[in-house]
């Protein structure tokens, strides 16, 4: 829980729906980074998300974490948005 935190770096326009994240990331870099994260629930009941990034790693990478984790601490859809949807973490 709560890794990467101590990165630099900011969550913006952080927007949660049910069903979905979207933010901007900014780093190091000049350009933010664009992050969306879908969730979804396999037969079994398992969630699942699917991060996107516009960074080159391109989804599972320290930006869609950070986005979740704000997601988290936002308190916003606790239900669909909760710690165990971060174990595809490294
Ligand atoms: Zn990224």
């Amino acid at each position: 829980m709560l890794k990467g935190q101590h990165h630099v770096g900011a969550v913006r326009s952080l927007d949660v729906q049910p069903q979905s994240l979207s933010a901007l990331f900014q780093g190091t870099a000049r350009r933010p980074c664009r992050v969306d994260i879908h969730f979804a629930s396999d037969l079994a009941g398992a969630r699942h998300v699917s991060p996107n990034c516009s960074c080159p790693v391109g989804g599972c990478c320290e930006h869609a974490a950070r986005v979740l984790l704000a997601a988290i601490d936002s308190g916003e859809h606790t239900q669909e948005v909760s710690p165990e949807l971060l174990t595809w973490l490294p």
